[in-house]
């Protein structure tokens, strides 16, 4: 249930570089919790290991991609309807291929609907963003 919890992006400083301890106090989470996410995928500053370093801005599309993971879990079937704004089964017939998108149209609403098809299949899992450190390093100096 601890793991529904959203947490606000817009409370985190983009230009700003933070320590574990600064994360923990700032959300309120514990230490593991942080480290947990370091494993999950949030990018450290690179070469700082005492103490370890997040850019704010790396922090903010870390937090922002969880709790966008949270919303939606789609099952294999399911595509996800825009309009309806919850995953939804296609139209009878509906469904045709393209590469690696399939697209469909919603049995609701009739909207179009596409998604990629994954060349593999991991419990629905959003690899995390390679990190751009020249541009964060830019805007630092
Ligand atoms: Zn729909």
């Amino acid at each position: 249930m601890r793991d529904m919890t959203r947490f606000n992006p817009q409370i985190i400083q983009g230009h700003v570089s933070y320590t574990i301890r600064e994360i923990v106090k700032v959300f309120g989470i514990n230490q593991k919790t942080c480290l947990r996410w370091i494993a999950e995928g949030l990018a450290t500053v690179p070469g700082k290991k005492k103490p370890i370093l997040i850019y704010g801005s790396d922090l903010k599309t870390f937090i922002r991609q969880k709790n966008s993971k949270k919303k939606v879990t789609m099952e294999r079937h399911e595509f996800y309807c825009f309009k309806c704004k919850v995953p939804r089964r296609a139209k009878k017939g509906s469904i045709t291929k393209k590469g690696d998108t399939k697209k469909a149209e919603c049995c609701v609403c009739s909207t179009k609907m596409t998604r990629k098809i994954k060349p593999y299949r991991k419990d629905y899992h959003i690899p995390s963003t390679p990190v751009q450190t020249s541009t964060l390093f830019d805007n630092l100096i």
